[in-house]
């Protein structure tokens, strides 16, 4: 791919710079619930200065954007710094699947709303018996007239405590196989029936929660592609979570990069030599910077797919689990580095590190993504 940028592109850039500098209201505060708030706050002013779902078509909201223009507003507002979206599942899954699948009523009633960040949404594929093995999940859709009523459990359901639409995975057909009976919905959270357990992290957090489903009713009109269709649906959505989400994560980690490599210099020498001098620590940096420039390329390389074939491929593997264990590296250097003091360390660092564990695990495992790699990019006979 051409790497340099058209002249309507860096006007782009230029506007979105000065845009920036103007608006960008810094760090977010601490606390969970005061920087919910910061971050709808901040995707709310994204929106109503038109720079919220950039390439999403403009009569649902969005600015028809280019995917290069995507790209670039992903590098300006992490170079800025700027928090990050509230709604963030909406914006990278939700949304594009609806736009996808969805009819013409339903782009019009569920997009405008993910962009302002007034309706919040959640995912609630997995289940205690079903994860990696997604198509055997057992949550059940059984249709009542013009409603489906739905019983059964969810799990990891990140944001399920703040979010009003759920895109829900069920199975509305249990004769047919497997990947054939799932039928995709979007589920109103604010109704009874619902149960949401918030689930404690390794942080301190609760992002995660258990949702239990006794009788949810769901009207039919809020099926997404058809009944059983929802196992090409839900692909939609993870190839967009994995596409979406890995350009603006490698940005991230070059982020993370530089400030390590600054809080290396400022670290004071034991035994007469600083960690910035150590030549162990400077091979891991070394490393850690190649790798963060492959991230990077393989990202625009993803781009460069999705322009030329319209969808993201499953290319995108590579750069989630790739990005996990980069990810993973830089937190562990920082950690080593900081020695037993980490373990006292409430600085971001530490929780950067305990958050890290996750990045593994988190929109597919790097065991299944290195599967989908091997099967489907490098076209390796399958497994079983
Ligand atoms: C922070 C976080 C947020 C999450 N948010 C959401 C969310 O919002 N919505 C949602 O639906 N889910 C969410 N998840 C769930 C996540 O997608 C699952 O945890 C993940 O898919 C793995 O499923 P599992 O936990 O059931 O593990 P399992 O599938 O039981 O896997 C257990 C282990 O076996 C390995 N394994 C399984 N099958 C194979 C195979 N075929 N080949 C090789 N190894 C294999 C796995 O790699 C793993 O190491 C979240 C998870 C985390 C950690």
């Amino acid at each position: 791919m051409d790497l340099t940028l058209s002249p309507e592109e860096e006007r782009f850039r230029d506007e979105l710079r000065a845009w920036l500098q103007a608006n960008n209201p810094g760090p977010e505060p601490a606390g969970e619930e005061a920087a919910f708030e910061f971050r709808c706050d901040w995707q709310r002013r994204l929106n109503d200065a038109g720079w919220a779902g950039l390439s999403w078509p403009r009569e649902y909201g969005g600015r028809g954007a280019t995917l290069v223009e995507q790209a670039i507003f992903s590098e300006e507002t992490a170079r800025a710094r700027a928090p990050q979206l509230a709604n963030v599942l909406g914006i990278a899954m939700g949304g594009p699947t609806v736009i996808a699948h969805g009819t013409e009523q339903q782009r019009r009633r569920f997009l405008p709303p993910i962009l302002s960040a007034q309706e919040i949404w959640c995912q609630g594929f997995s289940e205690p018996g079903s994860g990696s093995d997604l198509a055997s999940l057992s949550t059940r859709a059984v249709r009542d007239g013009d409603e489906w009523v739905l019983s059964g459990q969810k799990v990891w359901t990140t944001f399920a405590h703040r979010a009003r639409w759920c895109m829900l995975l069920a199975r509305s057909d249990p004769d047919a196989p497997k990947h054939r009976g799932l039928t995709y919905f979007l589920m109103d959270m604010r109704q009874p029936g619902i149960e949401v357990r918030p689930l404690r992290q390794i942080t301190g957090e609760a992002e995660f929660n258990e949702l239990f489903l006794d009788g949810v009713r769901i009207p039919a009109a809020n099926v997404i592609g058809g009944e059983g269709n929802g196992w090409a649906v839900a692909i939609t959505t993870l190839m967009h979570e994995r596409f979406t989400l890995a350009f603006g994560l490698q940005l991230q980690v070059q982020i993370a990069l530089s400030e390590l490599v600054e809080r290396l210099r400022d670290t004071p020498a034991t035994g007469g030599r600083s960690a910035f001098e150590d030549p162990v620590v400077r091979q891991r940096l070394g490393q850690l910077m190649i790798e963060s420039e492959v991230l990077r390329l393989n990202a625009y390389r993803g781009l460069s797919a999705v322009m030329r074939d319209g969808v993201p491929g499953p290319e995108g593997s590579l750069g989630k689990w790739h990005w996990s264990e980069v990810n993973q590296a830089l937190a562990e250097l920082a950690i080593d580095v900081a020695g037993p003091r980490a373990l006292l360390d409430e600085d971001r660092w530490t929780y950067r590190f305990l958050r890290a564990r996750a990045n593994s695990i988190e929109g597919g495992t790097t065991e299944i993504l290195k599967n989908i790699v091997a099967e489907r990019v490098l076209g390796l006979p399958r497994m079983r």
